[in-house]
């Protein structure tokens, strides 16, 4: 691990995150959900894009019991969790030319300046299952949508087993300047939505709107794209065909792929009433 990272020109030591780059979590936070937290600048936005889209899609609040670690922080839960006192059978670390052992009933912890959340990029969330759990509801729901905003799983996955950690990683984040995303040609570029003109598209469109299934379908879509689709809601489609249209043709171009199927699929329940 370096013994300094660097953002925005600024070079830091773990723990030691200056509070010029940092910036608040929104919402309250820990395990009591009463605590304000703090994440490097990159990724307290990335963080809170996904809380906001959580909250949008699934009216859920996410939050973290575990954010940036300072240097003090750091110390105080080695010395809660490790001692000089020997126990035998108890895992052992080498820390300040010491060797200290691991308390019984307590789970191990970085020494400190060593902690991969004293950089300001990497969470904890909360009820998002227990040690090797991938597989917790919250979790399945919710991660794709952290991914997506660039926070990574790999080290919670690895020798941790911890599915709640997860460190943002700038260069994943799908989520930076979409709004400027250009329009890509998928692969698959015989795609109905590809060929069509923007007249099929309407056509289509009316008859998404003719079934209550296919405007559910739609609705969706429009949720889940956050923005590819534009038009904010299904009443709001009845009202401006042109302009969910005009969504249908973004979904399509983009690489929203689950924008397409989303909207196919409102399209396929149309066609049949
Ligand atoms: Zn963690």
């Amino acid at each position: 691990m370096a013994d300094t990272r660097t953002f925005k020109g600024v070079t830091y030591r773990n723990g030691e995150l200056p509070k010029s780059l940092m910036k608040k979590v929104n919402g309250k936070h820990g395990t009591r959900r009463n605590s304000d937290a703090y994440l490097r600048s990159d990724a307290a936005d990335a963080l809170n894009g996904a809380i906001a889209e959580i909250k949008r899609k699934y009216g859920y609040d996410l939050t973290i019991r575990g954010w940036n670690r300072t240097r003090a922080e750091q110390e105080k839960f080695f010395y809660q969790r490790w001692t000089t006192t020997p126990y035998r059978g108890r895992p052992t670390k080498r820390w300040n030319g010491r060797t200290w052992y691991l308390k019984p009933g307590y789970a191990a912890a970085s020494a400190p300046g060593y902690s991969n959340h004293g950089w300001g990029t990497t969470i904890d969330v909360n009820d998002f299952g227990g040690v090797g759990n991938f597989n917790h509801p919250n979790r399945k729901k919710f991660y794709p949508i952290l991914r997506k905003w660039g926070f990574d799983d790999s080290e919670g996955r690895g020798h941790i087993r911890e599915p709640w950690h997860l460190e943002y990683k700038d260069s994943m984040n799908k989520m930076k300047g979409k709004h400027k995303a250009k329009h890509k040609d998928n692969s698959n570029s015989k795609d109905w939505f590809d060929m069509a003109t923007k007249k099929d598209l309407e056509d289509a469109l009316l008859s998404v709107l003719k079934s209550s299934e296919g405007r559910k379908l739609l609705a969706k879509a429009v949720w889940q794209t956050d923005g590819v689709i534009s038009a904010p809601a299904d009443t709001d489609t009845k009202k401006n065909p042109h302009w969910a249209a005009e969504g249908l043709v973004k979904a399509a171009r983009s690489n929203a792929i689950e924008a397409k199927n989303a909207a196919r699929a409102a399209e396929a329940a149309a066609k049949k009433g």
